[in-house]
């Protein structure tokens, strides 16, 4: 962890604002719902956290964690649901919560995964989007950050298990 050379991205206070902003605009959208928040281990349990608790309307909570087969850092495309969610979400508001949308090819899977359970509406809100990065096309319908190419962690984000912990997000530097 010491030895990672990274520089900080996102302050606290930056990311502290945002999120704020996002759960307004979620609020006003579910205005006199409640929605089915679903957070996408382990990745987006803090960014989750800060959101719902800066929501203005009622949700419920349920998490799913998907394994992607792929080396390190680079994800297959062949996605599989490792811990489903306990929630039923037929004729339910939902909302996926995810930290990154990457190649798109994660989040392309779990809508269409969680589609297929028929919900009243479901989308999605993701912490940061490399939008440069797609190799399928993928729009969020509530986005923290746009960034470029490069490895972030922090604030639920890891590399190898590390540095989910902080409280900035930082951007790896080689
Ligand atoms: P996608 O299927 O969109 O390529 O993959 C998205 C997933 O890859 C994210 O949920 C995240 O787990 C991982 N990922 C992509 N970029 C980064 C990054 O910069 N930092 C970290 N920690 N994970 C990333």
């Amino acid at each position: 962890m010491e030895s990672m050379n990274k520089e900080v991205l996102f302050s606290r206070e930056i990311i502290d604002r945002r999120v704020r902003e996002l759960a307004e605009e979620i609020s006003g959208d579910y205005a006199g719902g409640e929605p089915i928040v679903v957070g996408v281990l382990k990745g987006a349990f803090i960014f989750m956290a800060d959101l719902i608790r800066s929501l203005r309307i009622p949700c419920k909570v349920d998490f799913m964690q998907l394994a992607s087969y792929g080396s390190g850092t680079v994800s297959s495309g062949e996605v599989v649901i490792k811990k489903d969610m306990g929630l039923p979400i037929a004729g339910k508001d939902v909302l996926i919560v995810e930290d990154i949308v990457d190649t798109g090819l994660t989040l392309s899977f779990l809508v269409k995964a969680l589609q297929d359970r028929a919900p009243r509406s479901l989308k999605v809100c993701v912490f940061l989007d490399k939008k440069m990065r797609r190799k399928i096309p993928f729009a969020a319908d509530y986005t923290g950050f746009t960034i470029d190419d490069g490895f972030v962690v922090g604030y639920g984000l890891d590399f190898n298990e590390q540095a989910r912990f902080l409280s900035d997000v930082y951007i790896i530097k080689a």
